[in-house]
């Protein structure tokens, strides 16, 4: 994959995880930290293990940040539980 189609994959998946989040957000949308209201999805950086299933299988959550624009305080969300199913590289597909 190019730089180029990397860079629309990504732009197009930061417009989805947004989308998702402000669909389930009903409360305040003031940020905690400055109290100002924009906030912006960013592609996951990585993953984080979700240790506990009575299988013992070790599990990862992938992560969506949803960060303040002004100060750069980040929430975190679980991309399944938003209903992305698939992130920006080499796997991604299935949109146009
Ligand atoms: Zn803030």
């Amino acid at each position: 994959m190019n730089e180029e189609d990397y860079r629309k994959q990504v732009l197009w998946f930061r417009k989805q995880a947004q989308d998702l989040i402000l669909e389930k957000w009903v409360g305040s949308k003031l940020c905690p930290i400055c109290e100002h209201t924009e906030w912006a999805a960013y592609e996951p950086q990585g993953v984080v293990p979700a240790i506990g299933d009575s299988y013992g299988i070790t599990l990862t959550m992938i992560l969506i940040p949803l960060a303040c624009e002004n100060c750069g305080f980040t929430h975190l969300f679980n991309a399944k539980t938003l209903g992305l199913t698939e992130t920006p590289g080499e796997d991604f597909h299935g949109h146009e």
